[in-house]
């Protein structure tokens, strides 16, 4: 498989790729995203600022890292985030630094954020991939919530009327994937990805090298 220098030795890496999956919660975006993350090691994780409170079993710096409203205000004034966000009371922004560094490196690089968070980051980068997940129905949606047992009814009851909202933005994206039966899912998601490796704005360096040993141009 083609996927960078390091198997071949002389032959140029691919160009990384931007992978934004955004989902009404409770639809299993985390459970869909732990497991693709399981199945492919190179893939790696935005991992975002918030000022929300850490759950229980959450890490600062592994999910996300948990900072004060203060300092999240002072890094969205000075410009260090790509984009961000208020959901569900909360800020999230996700930093320029982390974008840039994937990109540098040519990793892919996943982002688990909102649909306000996806039109800020499509603009910045154009051909960033976007996926959105979507419940069954809402009774499923509804049923998922419940039994996660990690909000009170009075926070679910606003998750439901957000994601009725957020579920109008299906259209402004690439992929749209529906969370029904999870390990049909997770290969959904797991085939875009591996999609998103091949396309031509990712292969075009590849391309070009080869393409300079017939001794041809660059295209
Ligand atoms: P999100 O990150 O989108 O808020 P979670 O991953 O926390 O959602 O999933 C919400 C609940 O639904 C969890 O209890 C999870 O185990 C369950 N769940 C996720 N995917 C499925 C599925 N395909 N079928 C049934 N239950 C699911
Ligand atoms: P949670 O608090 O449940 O982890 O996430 C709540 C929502 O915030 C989810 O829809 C998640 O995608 C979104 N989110 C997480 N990080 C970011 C971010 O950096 N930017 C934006 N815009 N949304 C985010």
């Amino acid at each position: 498989m083609n996927v960078g220098a390091k198997e071949k030795g002389a032959r140029p890496a691919r160009a990384g790729s931007i992978v934004i999956v955004s989902a009404p919660s409770g639809s299993g975006k985390s459970t869909l995203i732990r497991r693709l993350r399981a199945s492919d090691p190179a893939l790696q994780f935005s991992i975002s600022y918030t000022t929300r409170p850490p759950r229980p079993g959450e890490r600062n710096g592994r999910e996300y890292f948990f900072v004060s409203a203060a300092r999240f205000r002072k890094m969205a004034a000075s410009g260090q985030f790509a984009e961000w966000a208020q959901v569900y009371g909360h800020f999230y922004g996700t930093l320029k630094r982390q974008l840039h560094a994937a990109q540098a490196q040519g990793k892919d690089l996943l982002l688990d954020i909102d649909v306000q968070g996806h039109r800020q980051v499509r603009r910045r980068v154009p051909d960033a991939v976007s996926v959105f997940l979507l419940p069954p129905s809402y009774q499923e949606l509804e049923r998922r919530l419940r039994r996660r047992h990690s909000d009170a009814p009075e926070a679910i009851a606003r998750r439901l009327a957000i994601a009725r909202r957020e579920l109008g933005h299906w259209h402004e994206y690439d992929y749209l994937v529906v969370n029904d039966r999870l390990p049909e899912a997770v290969r959904a998601l797991r085939a875009i990805v591996m999609a998103t490796r091949f396309r031509r704005t990712a292969q075009r360096v590849v391309a070009q090298g080869i393409t300079k040993t017939f001794g041809g141009k660059k295209a």
